[in-house]
């Protein structure tokens, strides 16, 4: 469960990022978070990791509350949220197995582990026999998908992927969002922000819209406009 009580987020003394934003999202949902440049996506997504705090309100992951964390805390947090970004950040000397792997090595699990885990999950987002490959010899979906695998790895209950697509020709971004709703079908709760109408629209999932820092609308099954981008 997230839960964002009036939120609010400065940066600095007068750019409210945020302003008084409540959203509640339930375990398993698929939310869709739609709004213009600056309207204060990046800033929410954020705030849920843990990269910024917010200046007032409350935030609640998985029963962790974020004003009794401390930093040593903060890994539970990474625990609970895998995140996946437009631009993949995926590790240019490591090939695919080994990009999903060194996400399990750096918390400390065993080879038997991970010669366990790590081909289970590259067969869910499609990439079974592209082990060897490096980032440099696949597309930018083989490349997304590479950064869906390790954001899943450790089997977080959240799964936040701001703008995945954001890089891709729309074939191959239909695809990404397809793997986004199978690992939501699995039960990891999924947090999507796109500028993608067509996605949205196809999705047919809840949509949050957010303008100038504040939530202007919250449907279920919404359809996203030329309007909603303004
Ligand atoms: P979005 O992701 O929807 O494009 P952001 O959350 O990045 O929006 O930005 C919301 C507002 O906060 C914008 O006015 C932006 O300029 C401002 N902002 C974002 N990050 C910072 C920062 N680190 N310092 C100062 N202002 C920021």
């Amino acid at each position: 469960m997230i839960l964002l009580d009036r939120v609010t987020k400065l940066y600095g003394r007068t750019n409210t990022a945020l302003d008084r934003v409540s959203i509640h999202v339930e375990p398993r949902e698929f939310v869709i978070i739609v709004g213009a440049s600056g309207a204060g996506k990046s800033t929410l997504l954020k705030l849920l990791t843990k990269e910024e705090k917010p200046t007032s309100g409350k935030i609640v992951v998985g029963g962790l509350d974020y004003d009794k964390l401390r930093d040593k805390d903060i890994p539970l947090v990474r625990r609970k949220i895998g995140v996946v970004f437009q631009d993949f950040k995926l590790l240019p000397g490591k090939n695919v197995f080994e990009n999903v792997s060194f996400a399990l090595e750096i918390v400390g699990y065993g080879n038997r582990e991970i010669a366990h885990t790590v081909p289970k999950v590259l067969d869910i987002v499609g990439l079974k026999g592209k082990e060897k490959r490096m980032p440099g010899e696949l597309s930018g979906g083989e490349r997304q998908r590479v950064a869906i695998a390790r954001a899943v790895v450790r089997q977080p209950k959240i799964l936040i992927a701001d703008e995945p697509t954001g890089n891709l020709d729309p074939k191959y971004a239909w695809e990404i969002i397809k793997i986004l709703e199978k690992i939501n079908h699995y039960g990891t709760t999924v947090i999507l922000t796109t500028h993608n109408q067509e996605i949205v629209n196809k999705l047919k999932r809840r949509v949050i819209t957010i303008s100038d820092g504040r939530v202007v609308s919250d449907r279920a099954n919404a359809r996203y406009t030329n309007e909603d981008s303004k």
